[in-house]
């Protein structure tokens, strides 16, 4: 159907569908079932099945396979059967690993998932972009991603960005009237919004007229399938260190093997040993647990409000070493009341709190007054609720607002002097409006009055709306905005800012009759000032801690915001943002300097003023050029640049829009700074955490090897059989390194300096630590193997099983000590409980293997002696408290 060439009501009549109501909720699921949900198909997915196979194509499991198979043929099957049932239970183990992470990662997205504002049944609602059908009526405004192929049926300076479509950068205007173009193409559909393109401005209203994959973008929605990498920096450095590890562990196991066959061993059995050796070093688990990992701390972030879109970010937060943040909302809590009033040298204060319209008015000398004997106040009063957006709705009880605070406190500054929006809509009539935007810092409104006469209302801030007023009324009179007028309005204004208040003017101008204005460029010059309005913003409680805190752990908080220099200093001030010897810096100043030029300075300045959001990339840029790593909070569309270009970009869950949230790479669902403060020390944890069990996998896997290769050496006999080696890999390792990625934060993980991006997975010392601890165990391992061997080398199988219960249980306590990068001593061992947990029955399923009958000759265990338990416990504590001796002698030194 060609819904452009039709006009509003044809469209209404075929989509039967109604623009005042919307459909009932009844149609609307009908509609579902015959045009199914509006999204576009994904890609195929990989089966469950699929991915358990891909498992097993591991190179060296194939080669174990085959080796157990030959061994199976020659008679060994108790061995064969149980290495290959380890292999399953490993491969399980990695398939529910790897689908847990798939599906985290998919129920994030579903979190971050669109949404769409819909009139249904007569009341706007906001619900998930998929559930939206043709015949919908929906509203948008700028920074709104369009949900569906929508006529455009009203339109407010609407200007839509389609090069998600058509490739155009530059937004085209758009408008609901009838296309007259013979056979338009995408680009011409003038009255047509569609799916995937974004709002840059206005606001509109529609009903939809295609969705998912009958909308211009399903159709070529198979050309738009680029997957983003999911792959974190460390996910990436780890895919490199895996294979030099890999390649370490294969020499390393070839040296075992070939100095065994010197020495006499078997060919056989030396290279079923060496593949199970290999099986059990090579850490090919290592990056599927560090994706859980990863995916759980995601999910921990979720529950203190904060949604990661893109992986890395996790990482990247660790890092942040300055958080730039809006001030209104995110460090304030947004709820506005206006306090303070001036206009024509006279000033007003008023009381009550909230959005309820009840509250009096007093004058300087704090005494009541009548606002229908103030003419000055009631003008800044009505203007103030003319050019207005907002509106109050009762709901239940109370009054409660739906649009812009700073809005909605001008709305009831005006109730409760006793006007009435509606009222004043029918004296005034809105002509035309010029939206606020957050570079005008200004909005205006063209209205005609019961006897034809037009106005321009402008309302915005007060130092810009002095600049572009010519006159100033006082006393019913206007005078020239110049002199000790213009001296007067800018002292009122900075008093009212010294108070921590956000101050908006009011200004106006008579058109004369006839006159067309077409453009705010024409409307908001030569106006005439009436007066400021100035409104408390109180700070969230939260938030002084949460700077502080950030401090302590050399982290620099940057306020940025578009208010009043004046205001934002005073706010900086309660909340501790400006210490020592920061500064402030205004967006004018900030304007006349290139990005090296503010490069200088920028670290100095912790709060900028009157700044727009153009100005924000260039802080990153210089913040960045410094070498800082920035977290970038914005809301509005001219955020997102910004958002992109900071190493954490973050978007306010309510107060954002579809752009910015799309251009973050962490969304906060409550807007709050202190969250942003609660993601870093999570994305520090995880980091501590990942770095926790690496640490523990390849000293365990060092040990392993050591055992092995020393004892060759020395021309012993292997100290463990492949079924050991393989069921220390799976127990021992596996279990309670998935438990230290849950471990919780140390205590100082606030009180040091943010690690740096380009730090190597084995800094600070964990190098050392992997082969220290690993050689330690190693040697234990082979001592307890010597101890009963050497004395007794007919007990070939005992001494064995002496040597894995002391491996087992080397590795079981040095797992405490990974918790801390101090020391085992610094640490509750039992704080972490699924750590004790997995001990305990990592611990308890080794006793099963060494004492119950039937498991005794599938890992070729016999009974060990209770006095031989003392040899074991007494070698297999040597590494941990070996360690934690040296770290106390070195404290009481
Ligand atoms: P931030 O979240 O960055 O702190 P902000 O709310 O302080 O943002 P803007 O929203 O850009 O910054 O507002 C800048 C100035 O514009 C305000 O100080 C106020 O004077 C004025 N202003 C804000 N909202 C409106 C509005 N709806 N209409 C007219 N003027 C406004």
């Amino acid at each position: 159907m060609k819904f452009h060439e039709m006009n509003a009501s044809q469209v209404e009549e075929a989509l039967n569908t109604d623009y005042s109501s919307g459909l009932s909720l009844e149609d609307a699921q009908k509609r579902i079932k015959i045009h199914g949900y509006n999204e576009l198909d994904e890609g195929e997915k990989q089966s469950a099945l699929l991915l358990f196979i891909s498992q097993f194509k591991d190179f060296m499991v194939l080669v174990l396979l085959a080796a157990t198979l030959i061994s199976g043929l020659l008679g060994e099957y108790i061995d064969a059967i149980a290495i290959i049932m380890i292999v399953l239970i490993n491969g399980c183990l990695g398939f529910f690993q790897e689908r847990k992470a798939e599906k985290s990662l998919q129920a994030l997205k579903e979190l971050s998932a669109p949404q769409i504002h819909v009139l249904r049944e007569g009341k706007w609602l906001k619900i998930p972009s998929r559930e939206a059908v043709p015949g919908d009526v929906i509203k948008f405004s700028s920074g709104d991603r369009i949900g569906a192929d929508v006529r455009i049926i009203e339109s407010k300076s609407l200007e839509i960005e389609e090069s998600a479509l058509t490739g155009e950068s530059v937004p085209v205007s758009k408008e609901a009237g009838i296309l007259s173009v013979p056979n338009p193409g995408l680009g011409d559909m003038g009255n047509i919004a569609f799916m995937g393109t974004m709002v840059t401005r206005g606001s509109g209203l529609g009903t939809i007229i295609a969705t998912g994959m009958k909308t211009a973008m399903g159709q070529i929605a198979d050309l738009l399938q680029s997957a983003e990498s999911a792959e974190t920096p460390l996910q990436r450095r780890l895919a490199q260190l895996g294979k030099i590890l890999i390649t370490v562990a294969l020499l390393l196991t070839l040296l075992v093997v070939v100095i065994g066959v010197i020495q006499g061993h078997g060919l056989y059995e030396m290279v079923l040993a060496g593949v199970s050796l290999a099986v059990a070093a090579i850490p090919e688990g290592l990056p599927a647990i560090v994706t859980v990992a990863l995916s759980l701390g995601v999910q921990k972030m979720i529950k203190s409000n904060a949604i990661v879109r893109k992986l890395p970010a996790v990482e990247t937060l660790g890092c942040a070493s300055v958080i730039c943040s809006d001030k209104t909302g995110t460090m304030t809590q947004n709820k506005m009341t206006v306090t303070h009033l001036w206009s024509g040298g006279k000033s007003w204060t008023v009381d009550g709190i909230g959005y309820q319209p009840e509250g009096s008015f007093f004058g300087e000398n704090k005494q009541p007054v009548q606002v229908r004997n103030e003419k000055a106040l009631q003008q800044l009063l009505m203007f103030g609720m003319l050019c207005n957006h907002s509106e109050l709705a009762r709901k239940e009880e109370e009054l409660v607002l739906d649009g812009d605070p700073t809005e909605g406190a001008l709305l009831v500054s005006a109730m409760k002097a006793g006007y009435d929006r509606k009222k004043l809509l029918e004296e005034y009539k809105i002509l035309n409006e010029f939206p606020f935007d957050s570079t005008r810092k200004m909005m205006s409104v063209v209205v005609q009055d019961r006897q034809g006469k037009v106005f321009i209302v402008t309302k915005g801030a007060p130092d810009v709306l002095i600049g572009v007023s010519s006159g100033i009324l006082k006393d019913g009179r206007v005078q020239t905005m110049a002199g000790e007028a213009r001296t007067e309005v800018i002292a009122a204004v900075e008093s009212l800012a010294s108070k921590a208040l956000r101050t908006i003017a009011v200004a106006y101008k008579a058109l004369p009759a006839g006159r067309v204005i077409l453009n705010e460029r024409e409307a908001e010059k030569e106006l005439t000032f009436i007066g400021v309005q100035g409104m408390i913003d109180p700070p969230r409680p939260e938030v002084k801690d949460a700077v502080r805190e950030c401090r302590e752990a050399g982290i620099i908080t940057v306020m940025i915001t578009g208010d009043h220099i004046i205001t934002a200093k005073a706010i900086a001030g309660q909340l501790g943002i400006l210490a020592g010897n920061s500064r402030v810096m205004d967006g004018k100043t900030l304007s006349g300097m290139a990005v090296d030029e503010l490069e200088e300075v920028v670290e100095e300045i912790s709060v900028f003023a009157r700044v727009s959001p153009e100005h924000k990339l260039k802080i990153v840029k210089a913040l960045q050029n410094r070498g800082h790593i920035v977290a970038m909070t914005g809301d509005g569309v001219n955020d997102a640049p910004a958002i992109k270009a900071a190493d954490i970009g973050i978007a306010m869950g309510i107060a954002g829009t579809d752009v910015a949230k799309e251009a973050s790479a962490l969304v906060l669902l409550d807007d709050n700074f202190a969250t942003i403060k609660s993601a870093i020390k999570e994305g520090r944890n995880i980091y501590e955490n990942i770095r926790k069990f690496i640490r523990y996998l390849l000293a365990s896997n060092v040990g392993e090897i050591l055992v092995m290769l020393f004892a060759m050496i020395l021309a012993l006999p292997l100290p463990l059989v492949p079924i050991q080696i393989l069921w220390v890999n799976l127990v021992t390792d596996g279990l309670p390194a998935m438990a230290l990625g849950l471990d919780k934060p140390e205590e100082n993980v606030m009180k040091r300096k943010p690690r740096s991006p380009r730090e190597g997975v084995f800094a600070r010392g964990l190098g050392w630590k992997v082969v220290s601890r690993g050689f330690l165990i190693g040697i234990v391992t082979l001592l307890a193997f010597m101890a009963i061997y050497n004395r007794h080398p007919e007990q070939l199988e005992y001494a064995r099983t002496v040597a894995f219960a002391t491996l087992v249980l080397a590795q079981l306590i040095h797992v405490f000590d990974c918790r801390s990068e101090i020391s085992v001593l610094s640490r509750n061992p039992f704080g972490n409980k699924y750590l004790v947990w997995s001990v305990v029955s990592s611990a308890a399923l080794m006793v099963a293997v060494i004492y119950y009958p039937p498991l005794q000759p599938v890992f070729h265990t016999i009974a060990i002696k209770p006095n031989d338990w003392l040899l074991i416990c007494g070698l297999s504590a040597i590494p941990t408290f070996l360690l934690a001796g040296t770290f106390l002698a070195r404290k009481t030194k």
